[in-house]
């Protein structure tokens, strides 16, 4: 059996047996990795509370047939003060979802890895609005996976400028001639919004971006845009997105 190390974070956890627990893995190197943490639930566990969502860890583990088995794990960050809170809780779940969604097994994917870092400390950083911070990160993990939105022109025509209309399906603001009969336009300060979801510093997301920021309607608003992106193209909406406060 082979053993290897790895850099990862805990993406969820569940209890197998009496007192083992399947953990699924996002490792820099490996993708997801499906792992098992032998007696992780007797109390003086070897592996003490290492192995909690979220946690960012260094783990040794050794391939197995269907599932690999963690024989050592050491901190790097434990985002306790994530767990502990339940609205940081709920948005880091949310996080850890859609990243379990997006990554494969053996699939190396840095991008991935950083973003889930950078979200879940932005969290740790206790922000004015989680969930702002949860939708610029919803709406990255979309560019990752490899759906980028075009907020910059027209996705149809490729005409310049800042167009009212989103469009899931094309990717983006559609200009007038491109947009559907009959499509909604975004109010001015949505779209505003989800440009500062797309590229805005994770410092300012958390700041709350500043006293003359959307109001709370704006943000709801482009929240809602940023997950309906997301799960039009993962095929289905991510469950722990509703239970985040707004
Ligand atoms: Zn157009």
């Amino acid at each position: 059996m082979a053993l290897y190390r790895e850099q990862g974070v805990v993406l969820r956890s569940y209890k197998l047996g009496e007192t083992d627990r399947i953990l699924h893995l996002f490792t820099q190197g490996r993708g997801k990795v499906r792992a098992v943490a032998k007696g992780v639930r007797r109390s003086g566990s070897r592996f003490g509370g290492r192995l909690e969502p979220f946690s960012h860890v260094d783990v040794q583990l050794y391939e197995g047939r269907e599932l690999d088995v963690v024989t050592q794990a050491e901190l790097i960050t434990s985002f306790a003060s994530v767990r502990g809170d339940w609205v940081l809780s709920a948005c880091g779940s949310a996080m850890a979802e859609g990243a379990d969604r997006v990554a494969q097994p053996d699939e190396r994917s840095n991008g991935l890895f950083l973003l889930l870092l950078a979200g879940l400390r932005a969290l740790s950083d206790a922000p004015a609005h989680p969930a702002v911070v949860l939708d610029a990160y919803l709406l990255r993990l979309a560019s990752v996976a490899g759906y980028h939105p075009y907020l910059e022109g027209c996705a149809s025509c490729g005409a310049p400028g800042a167009h009212p209309v989103f469009h899931i399906a094309s990717g983006g603001t559609l200009c007038a001639g491109c947009a559907p009969p009959g499509s909604q336009p975004l109010a001015s300060p949505v779209r505003a919004m989800l440009g500062v979801l797309a590229d805005g510093d994770w410092a300012d997301l958390g700041a709350g971006l500043g006293a003359t920021g959307p109001d709370a309607r704006a943000r709801r608003a482009a929240g809602a845009v940023a997950h309906s992106f997301l799960a039009y193209h993962l095929g289905r909406p991510l469950r722990s997105w509703e239970l985040v406060p707004r």
